[in-house]
């Protein structure tokens, strides 16, 4: 019996010491993945350390696959955009050679005809060229070449310096002076050089929209009061080219009309801007100075703006003493670049 007891307590004592000597051994294990998990975390750290590090830039890199992806899209359509602008605008005109110009001479007064001669082609001329312009005028890049500019502020994509107003098109891959935006329908970034030639586009297109739907009013509501009779019984006895006619007043009438009240949105929102003497970047990064600024009771100057007026006429580039330049640019076509004052401060 008492044998038995001190074999018992032997083999107690035995499974007691492998069970701590396994205690010890886990513990060693879990100490040396912490250890690992340690090391690692602090290379990781080391490896993507930087000072400028923030949420947004934890975001940015998180959606950086989908930016890739709409960029590339972008400037993908962007030949597809440019194909439809020059498509839909050689449709309409072909419309109103076709079916609006036989009914102007045919209809009107002589000094009615010598009108819409006159400003008809005026506008298209005008539109051709602003659009060309537009999309083969390069908006501006900052100089490759060393130079010793001074207070610039570095571009993190270009690693390069860009002067003030310049911001970096993600689309184009490039910096861009005084950047607008990068317009697809253009296929091209509105900067500095081609500004002036992409508003004059939007404006010239609107006015053009405006008039092929006031001159084709009349015909619009024939066209649409035939086309609502083909369904009647019995029907009415339409040849063909009646009703292609009647198509093609409506379609003529409701994508000029369309076209007028967006473009023309946007038209006025760009006046706005030209107004204020800013970009539509900088509306944004001047709304947050001006927020900023009103919370510690201070009043925002944009030191780019000249004034109204003179916004302005540095935009077109007619007679601004300042810079010392004359002459008309507008409304003529006019392949002059811009002041260059326009990065400088106003004083
Ligand atoms: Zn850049
Ligand atoms: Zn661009």
């Amino acid at each position: 019996m008492r044998s038995r007891q001190r074999m018992f307590a032997a083999v107690m004592r035995l499974l007691l010491k492998c069970l701590r000597l396994g205690r010890r051994r886990r513990f060693k294990l879990v100490r040396q993945v912490e250890r690992l998990w340690h090391y690692g975390h602090l290379c990781l750290r080391s490896l993507l350390y930087n000072s400028f590090t923030n949420g947004d830039v934890v975001l940015d890199s998180l959606f950086e696959p989908v930016y890739w992806l709409v960029d590339h899209v972008t400037r993908w359509f962007g030949v597809v955009f440019v194909a439809l602008v020059i498509g839909l605008t050689s449709s309409i005109v072909a419309i109103v050679y076709i079916c609006l110009l036989p009914l102007i001479l045919q209809t009107y007064t002589p000094a009615w005809i010598c009108w819409h001669l006159a400003y008809g082609h005026w506008n298209l001329i005008m539109i051709v060229f602003h659009y060309y312009m537009a999309i083969t005028t390069s908006p501006g890049h900052p100089p490759q070449a060393k130079n010793d500019l001074t207070g610039v502020s570095i571009c993190r994509k270009c690693i390069a310096p860009k002067p003030a107003r310049t911001h970096h098109c993600s689309i184009c891959n490039r910096c861009v002076l005084k950047m607008d935006h990068h317009c697809p329908w253009l296929n091209n970034c509105v900067g500095h050089y081609n500004h002036r030639y992409f508003f004059s586009f939007c404006f010239f297109m609107t006015m053009g929209c405006i008039y092929c739907s006031i001159s084709g009013w009349e015909m619009f509501r024939d066209a649409y009061a035939a086309i609502e009779t083909y369904y009647q019984t019995p029907p009415p006895t339409f040849s063909f080219r009646q009703r292609a006619f009647h198509k093609s007043v409506v379609y003529l009438w409701v994508l000029c009309s369309s076209v007028a009240l967006a473009l023309g949105a946007l038209t006025l929102w760009h006046a706005a801007l030209i107004t204020r003497g800013e970009t539509s970047i900088e509306r944004h990064i001047n709304r947050k100075e001006r927020q900023r600024l009103q919370k510690k009771g201070k009043v925002f100057r944009n030191p780019y703006s000249y004034g109204s007026w003179d916004n302005w006429k540095v935009f077109l580039g007619v007679d601004v003493p300042r810079c010392g330049r004359r002459g008309h640019h507008w409304p003529c076509p006019v392949t002059r670049w811009p002041a260059q004052h326009t990065f400088a401060k106003r004083i």
